[in-house]
């Protein structure tokens, strides 16, 4: 049947194109800060009413719109951020599509007083469902004030999918904040129904603003590192494995001051926590990457929140470079190789905004953090469960420890000590113990022999796949060392990068050393174990990333017991 496919009027595109850009109030409060920032603005404030379902207006000092231009802003595809297809690999904004104003314009009532510096007046525009209802000549500040009032009331079915004042708000508090951390160099301030809820004044440091927004007692939790890696720049801020979150939102990535989600990215962070934190925990890391804008598009996503590499390999080794250098500091055995050639390249930026970024910060308003940062842990031990478990009761509830996973991230942590300050004793046999072994094996030990001679296992070759294990030691108690070895070449075979040996020798040994499950301990056995414990924190892992601890919460027992 002809005449089925009709192309959509006007009016239904552009909403099409809104839901795009437009989902809730936040994309709003985003789009409009985006602008603010864009303009070159030194002080922005935005107001919210009812979680924005009733106004949102944004306000800034940037350089404002002529008056001539304010008609055009609202169309689509105007912008004044790019000219030519060219200009797309060299975006220095936040914003380029040209889309925003007029998407929001469409789903709402807008209203736009704007002056630029050199006018004595300025104009003001209202704009109601994407209609253009007045332009007028007014007085106002230099800078650019839009108000949007009832977003979606032409569209209900989008009005159904919001969420309640609450979340709404939370969801424009995101954007706000993040916006925030990658822009120090601007006052920000956030109103809610009448209340100041943020204001962050300028600053020229990055701490002091991630201070501002994370709170002092996150803060100091955080490393700072920088890296410079030819064109690509690293500033960041990752957290200790003292603290942690339970989901990937305290990790803040911003690729040329633009936040962003990035899979790769992620991946390249969990990787450096790898042996740091247990699985199912995330680090709190803010990364500032800059790149020159031809080495990363921004333009892949509707709301810009996606962006693609050129050259996404080495953006990954450098985030796994500049995360292992901070971790390098506390295990510096764990260093890979390619780490090592980018770690020589860190080096101390020359630019005075990072630089200030360790001047201690004098905090004016804190973001009271959901998470706190554990102290030592107190405790009464109950018992044993399962021989395999130890039941403890703490301020917080009742832990359970693994004690198995317990004991190898104690012993793991005193051999690693001991083969850091060199005190590793070894035992000598009286008659070397003969090994054969086989290719495969003989392979990587022959690889491993000065390693293995470190750790206390002096083994000599004497034939053909024919070794002669002269010590071991004296940390471990086996009645077998050559099973021992054994293990640990069986270890190694698995590694599968270069450079870990040591770390994964300390592993088996703490692994095989330490008391297993389904052993049961004595009283005094449990609190000396417990008491070495309590430097860790409860999310402390074995080393090999299973958990060391359980808690069960004070309040879910009482839940249970429907005690409130
Ligand atoms: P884009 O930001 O992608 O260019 P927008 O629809 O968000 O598209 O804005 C359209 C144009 O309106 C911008 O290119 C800019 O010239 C102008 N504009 C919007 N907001 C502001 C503002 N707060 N201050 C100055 N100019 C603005
Ligand atoms: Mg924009």
């Amino acid at each position: 049947m002809p005449g089925r496919i009709q192309i959509l009027p006007e009016e239904i595109s552009q909403t099409i194109a809104a839901g795009e850009v437009v989902e809730r109030p936040a994309s709003v409060v985003k789009e409009l800060m985006e602008n603010a920032i864009d303009a070159g603005s030194s002080e922005i404030i935005v107001e919210l009413k009812m979680g924005g379902l009733k106004l949102i207006r944004v306000y800034d000092n940037g350089e404002g719109i002529d008056p001539e231009d304010v008609p055009l802003a609202l169309q689509r595809y105007a912008t004044s951020k790019i000219k030519r297809a060219e200009d797309l690999y060299a975006i220095h904004t936040l914003g380029f599509r040209g889309e925003a104003l007029p998407s929001i314009a469409s789903v709402s009532k807008v209203t736009i007083k704007t002056r630029v510096p050199l006018s004595i007046s300025g104009t003001k525009a209202i704009c109601e469902g994407g209609e253009i209802k007045s332009i007028s000549e007014i007085g106002c500040p230099i800078g650019t004030e839009v108000e949007v009032k009832n977003l979606f009331y032409n569209v209900p079915v989008k009005r159904k999918f919001l969420k309640s004042i609450r979340s709404e708000l939370h969801y424009s508090l995101n954007h706000f904040l993040r916006l925030s951390l990658s822009h120090p160099s601007i006052s920000f301030k956030f109103i809610h129904d009448g209340r100041i809820l943020h204001e962050h004044p300028k600053t020229d440091s990055s701490l002091v603003r991630i201070e501002a927004i994370l709170g002092r007692e996150m803060t100091n939790q955080l490393q700072r590192c920088v890296l410079e890696d030819g064109e690509i720049r690293i500033l960041g801020f990752t957290s200790l494995p003292s603290i942690s979150k339970g989901s990937a939102d305290g990790m803040y990535l911003y690729v040329n001051q633009r936040f962003v989600k990035d899979r790769m990215i992620y991946k390249a962070i969990l990787e450096s926590y790898r042996h740091v934190l247990p699985t199912g925990k995330f680090p709190i890391v803010i990364l500032f990457l800059t790149l020159p804008p031809f080495a990363v598009d921004v333009n892949v996503h509707p709301t810009k929140a996606e962006v693609r590499f050129r050259d996404p390999e080495r953006v990954f080794h450098a985030v796994i470079g500049v995360l292992r250098s901070v971790h390098d500091q506390t295990l510096p055995f764990t260093e890979g190789v390619v780490e090592k050639e980018i770690k020589s390249r860190i080096s101390h930026l020359p630019f005075a905004q990072w630089e200030k970024g360790d001047v201690i910060p004098v905090v004016r308003e804190a973001f009271a953090p959901e998470w706190q940062v554990g102290e030592k842990i107190s405790y009464r031990i109950l018992g044993q469960v399962q021989g395999t478990y130890i039941l403890c009761e703490g301020e917080e509830g009742l832990i359970f420890i693994d004690q198995h996973a317990a004991h190898e991230r104690i012993l793991f942590h005193q051999y690693k000590n001991q083969y850091e300050t060199k005190s590793i004793v070894s035992e000598r046999f009286l008659i070397p113990i003969p090994m054969e072994l086989s290719t495969e094996e003989s392979f990587i030990l022959d690889s491993h022999l000065e390693e293995l001679k470190s750790m206390g296992f002096e083994i000599d070759p004497i034939g053909e796949r024919l070794y002669a294990l002269r010590s071991k030691p004296s940390l471990i108690d086996r009645k077998d060392p050559k099973e021992m070895v054994r293990e640990i070449l069986d270890e190694l075979s698995i590694l599968r990068r270069g450079g870990e040996a040591i770390e994964t020798i300390l592993v088996t040994l703490a692994c095989h050393s330490a008391i297993r499950g389904n052993f049961v301990l004595r009283r005094e056995e449990m609190e000396a174990l417990v008491e070495s414990l309590s430097p860790f924190h409860l999310s402390a892992t074995c080393p090999h990333g299973r958990p060391i601890f359980f808690l069960l919460p004070r309040d879910e027992l009482t839940r249970q017991f429907k005690r409130k």
